[in-house]
């Protein structure tokens, strides 16, 4: 199995790699190459590759990403905010949430959060991304009164916030129609939601991993009333723990069919499952997380699978680590994410990447790989492209024991978000 991409791969052609695959990986490949889309026997040929197999999709891949959206690597500057980790919805793959009576249970108040806010838009972010567990007493207009105060500080800043579960509840809260509850939230001022709560967009595989949480038919709604209403989303898939390749073919193709009808999402975000503190991995009922393998072909796979849809695929550095991120990132991934200055629910689990990256840092890492760091706004407007280095880029030498840690010790940690 792979740890990383291996370096003597970079310098191989895709057209060269595409010649050593077997038939069948090559049919398919040129198929996506030439713009069609692929179905799903071709999309389980790809979803199981080894060998020089994987090279050609990967090559491919990153050949598909130089066509759709270049050579820019782009992040946002953003902060996490995780309003509370007290939840009752008991996802056996969750390292975060706490029940109420639980000594690190917290619920930060209003003024706690506008002042994280404040102080992120201080240093240059320009989105917030809120995200937290489900407290049984929560009332459902809590979600649209957070809105509210922070846009009545920050009217410029984009709030990013609230996963398809957190709407869900809400609606059943306040016992709102769907449709109104989120032109409520619109008009408080969400400006877009993550596309969390997805984990595998599989009935039998959600109830392994969490039998309360929203069902795919429920997902589906929310995510298709927003884009309906002009909210636009992020799309995930969590990999890495009871799954097979066959659920990530198929969790893309109801992803593309999504997009093919309403062009809401912005981008593909993989997220591997970070196993070690979550009670899923505890009791024997899933596999040790994401491999470095498997997160070369999720990368890739979303890219050859969304070609022509969904044009950014984004690594998540708090699952992947800096090293399996830049690996992604030269097998179709295109954004490097969010900056995010504070970061609990992967931590939470199990994951030792930090909390922040600084926008230096990043486009210290990205120019390692030789492409050119763009800062972007949550919806993937360029804010500034910066052609050449400048004196606040560094690599994150700090993290470098990490670096080392991550390509030797390959599934370190995620959770479902
Ligand atoms: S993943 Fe979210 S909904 Fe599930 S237990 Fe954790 S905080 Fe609660």
């Amino acid at each position: 199995m792979l740890k990383a991409m291996k370096p003597e791969w970079r310098e191989i052609p895709w057209d060269r790699a595409l010649t050593a695959a077997s038939p069948k990986v090559a049919c398919a490949l040129e198929k996506a190459l030439a713009g069609n889309d692929l179905g799903l026997e071709e999309g389980m040929t790809l979803a199981t590759v080894e060998g020089n197999d994987l090279l050609a999709l990967v090559k491919v891949a990153d050949e598909l990403r130089r066509r759709a959206v270049g050579n820019r690597i782009t992040y946002v500057v953003n902060r996490n905010l995780n309003f509370t980790n007290i939840c009752i919805v008991g996802c056996a793959f969750c390292g975060f949430s706490r029940g109420p009576d639980s000594p690190d249970a917290y619920f930060h108040s209003t003024d706690t959060l506008l002042a994280k806010s404040v102080e992120a838009v201080k240093q240059g972010a320009t989105e917030v991304c809120i995200q937290g567990g489900l407290p049984k007493d929560l009332d459902g207009y809590y979600y649209v009164e957070l809105l509210r105060a922070i846009k009545a500080r920050l009217p410029e800043l984009h709030v990013h916030a609230y996963s398809p579960m957190e709407i869900t509840y809400g609606v059943e809260k306040t016992r709102l129609p769907l449709s109104e509850y989120l032109l409520m939230l619109k008009e408080a001022g969400l400006n877009s939601i993550p596309g969390t709560a997805a984990e595998i967009l599989d009935d039998s595989v959600r109830r392994s991993l969490s039998p309360n949480k929203l069902k795919v038919r429920q997902w589906i709604e929310v995510i298709r009333t927003a884009h309906s209403l002009g909210i636009p989303s992020t799309s995930t898939m969590m990999y890495g723990h009871t799954e097979l390749p066959e659920h990530w073919v198929r969790h893309l193709f109801l992803l593309r069919e999504i997009q093919k009808e309403t062009g809401g999402f912005t981008e593909f975000v993989p997220l591997g499952f970070i196993h070690s503190q979550t009670k899923l991995f505890q009791i024997g009922g899933a596999r040790a997380g994401h491999s470095p393998h498997e997160d070369l072909i999720v990368h890739a796979l979303a890219r050859v699978l969304l070609n022509g849809y969904i044009p950014n695929i984004q690594v998540s550095w708090v699952k992947l680590g800096f090293e399996g991120s830049l690996s992604c990132l030269e097998a179709g991934a295109n954004d490097f994410g969010g900056t995010l200055m504070e970061e609990s629910i992967s931590r939470a689990a199990g994951a030792n990447f930090g909390e922040y990256v600084s926008p230096g840092e990043f486009r210290a890492m990205i120019r390692t790989i030789s492409r050119t760091p763009a800062e972007r706004t949550t919806t993937y407007k360029i804010r500034k492209v910066f052609d050449h280095a400048d004196s606040e880029e560094r690599l994150p030498l700090e993290r470098m024991p990490v670096f080392a840690a991550a390509a030797s010790h390959p599934p370190l940690m995620a959770t479902g978000y």
